[in-house]
């Protein structure tokens, strides 16, 4: 499994997993660097919280450093320690905790530490003092999302603080940053508001004799489409992994998606019209037909709102989940087309091989392409492809 081509990724099925989520480690790089072109060189944090959105973090960092990501961005510090574990000695911004966080870790181990409030800031300052050693901090303003992020209101006092704990030696303000509500709706009012919201935040911390060198607002969504909101870096998660954040699937960049979800048919067999198939019989055959048997199940992340609804490819077809989505498996009904157990399935994949996307899931389920990949669970192993090695 050391080859980048889409042929290799289908080889890596060739072993006799039931389901094997692929990585394809060179779509991660390529989507990076298409990215940094499209912001002008300007710097990337790619974000890998969660697992890096299930395609693996450690692994998904590398891609990502190979790409020409400057920076890492994760939510939890526990994932930036994972980062350090596995050798990274980049830049890392965590930014998400509750009181109590291991702070004195992670100013240790180098990881920039996002501050929300001024409580937040003692406590870094606290941990950076014991440790010996100046904690970098980025401060987050709630520019609008209403979601993490110190209020306007209160955006004074902690960069009041900040400077403070600046002239004190415990801390540096290195960046100063927030988060978008609509990115994936360019052109949304709100997103040049909210920009203005930073610009206006940032000018705050400068009059108080702050320097942040790093600022940023833009997910994927800004990325890709709001050029006003890049600042002096962006912080894009789904774009990297090769979906897009937008409602229509489509990216004015292009990019590949890096994970296939591979299974295998467990069982092929030919029924009667008028069988029901699957828990609640929700779906029932009109005639005599092939039912093939598919071995992934919500307890491996597939959606159970993708019963009836999710597409799969097999022997060069798409076909429809068949009744519902259950814990281990779910039914394909082929009808008059041949299969045999043992077959190769594709849950989602890439588009230009013809397999259904992340996307194509998230509309049968509801739901959005991040959560899709992001839920396939620990019981799929995952494999790797690309020059950059897992
Ligand atoms: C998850 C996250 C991102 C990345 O968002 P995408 O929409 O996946 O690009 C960026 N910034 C913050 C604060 C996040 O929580």
């Amino acid at each position: 499994m050391t080859s980048a081509s889409g042929d290799a990724a289908s080889a890596a099925l060739v072993s006799s997993a039931r389901a094997e989520a692929v990585v394809d480690l060179d779509a991660i790089s390529a989507n990076v660097a298409a990215l940094r072109a499209h912001v002008g060189g300007r710097d990337v944090m790619a974000v890998v919280k969660a697992d890096g959105y299930g395609h693996g973090i450690v692994a998904s960092a590398r891609a990502a450093r190979a790409g020409g990501a400057s920076w890492l961005g994760v939510a939890f510090l526990d994932e930036a320690l994972a980062l350090r574990a596995s050798g990274d000695k980049g830049p890392i911004l965590s930014w998400l905790a509750v009181p109590g966080e291991r702070y004195d870790v992670g100013v240790a181990a180098g990881v920039e530490l996002s501050a929300y409030s001024v409580a937040q800031l003692r406590e870094i300052g606290a941990a950076a003092d014991r440790v010996g050693k100046r904690a970098a901090v980025q401060l987050k303003l709630d520019t609008g999302l209403g979601r993490g992020g110190a209020h306007r209101d209160d955006w004074a006092e902690l960069v009041d603080a900040a400077a403070r704990s600046q002239e004190t030696g415990s801390v540096e303000v290195t960046g100063v940053w927030s988060h978008l509500a609509r990115s994936d709706e360019p052109g949304h009012p709100s997103i040049s508001a909210q920009t203005a919201a930073l610009a206006t935040g940032v000018a705050h911390a400068v009059e108080s004799g702050l320097a942040p060198r790093h600022l940023h607002l833009a997910n994927s969504g800004g990325t890709l489409g709001s050029p006003g909101t890049w600042f002096t870096m962006v912080r894009p998660g789904i774009a990297i992994y090769g979906v897009s954040p937008f409602a229509d699937g489509t990216s004015p960049v292009p990019i590949r998606p890096a994970m296939t979800l591979h299974g295998r048919l467990a069982l092929v067999k030919r029924v009667n019209p008028g069988q029901g198939v699957s828990y609640g019989h929700t779906y029932v055959t009109e005639r005599e037909t092939t039912l093939a048997l598919v071995p992934i199940g919500y307890g491996d992340g597939i959606p159970r709102h993708g019963s009836n609804r999710g597409p799969v490819l097999l022997n060069g077809r798409q076909y429809l989940v068949a009744g519902r989505v259950s814990m281990d498996q779910f039914v394909v009904d082929i009808g008059e087309a041949s299969a045999a157990a043992g077959d190769a399935v594709v849950v989602f994949g890439d588009s230009d091989r013809g397999e259904p996307t992340a996307h194509d899931w998230a509309q049968a389920a509801d739901t959005i392409g991040y959560e899709i990949v992001t839920r396939v669970g620990s019981r799929v192993p995952r494999g790797y492809v690309g020059a950059v090695g897992p």
